[in-house]
């Protein structure tokens, strides 16, 4: 079951991919999850990609700058469901990287980027430890 989200959040995501290329973007997915873990986004937050290297191929959040996105977030009840980000010049795909850091649960979308141009966007979820499926 992949998350729900409007026109205007994948709009947004878009833009931030676009301007971050050649770089990977990164960002938070706010939003809210079912008892049925039916995630809908409702915001994205941009966050600075703040992997030390080539920023080109990978990218890191700061562990505070989640913090702080949930901090404002709760009040209103919402959460953190998952990340974003892009993929300059490569298709869509999970790199061995972005499925080890993934947790379980959470909403992982990708977009490639190239020439600057968004052509794809997938979403990706890592099982829940107890419920495996290849
Ligand atoms: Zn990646």
């Amino acid at each position: 079951m992949m998350a729900k989200y409007s026109k205007n959040i994948s709009e947004q995501m878009a833009l931030a991919a676009q301007k971050a290329y050649p770089n990977e973007c990164c960002g938070i997915l706010v939003g809210k999850k079912s008892e049925q873990s039916e995630i809908e986004i409702t915001e994205i937050r941009e966050a600075p990609n703040q992997f030390q290297g080539q920023k080109a191929a990978h990218f890191k959040i700061d562990p505070l700058y989640l913090y702080h996105v949930e901090q404002e977030i709760e009040p209103r009840g919402l959460e953190i469901v998952g990340v974003y980000h892009s993929h300059p010049d490569c298709p869509a795909i999970l790199s061995k990287e972005d499925y080890e850091y993934m947790v379980p649960g959470l909403e992982y979308v990708i977009m490639s980027v190239q020439n600057g141009e968004v052509v794809d966007v997938k979403s990706y979820k890592k099982a829940m430890p107890d419920r495996r499926s290849a």
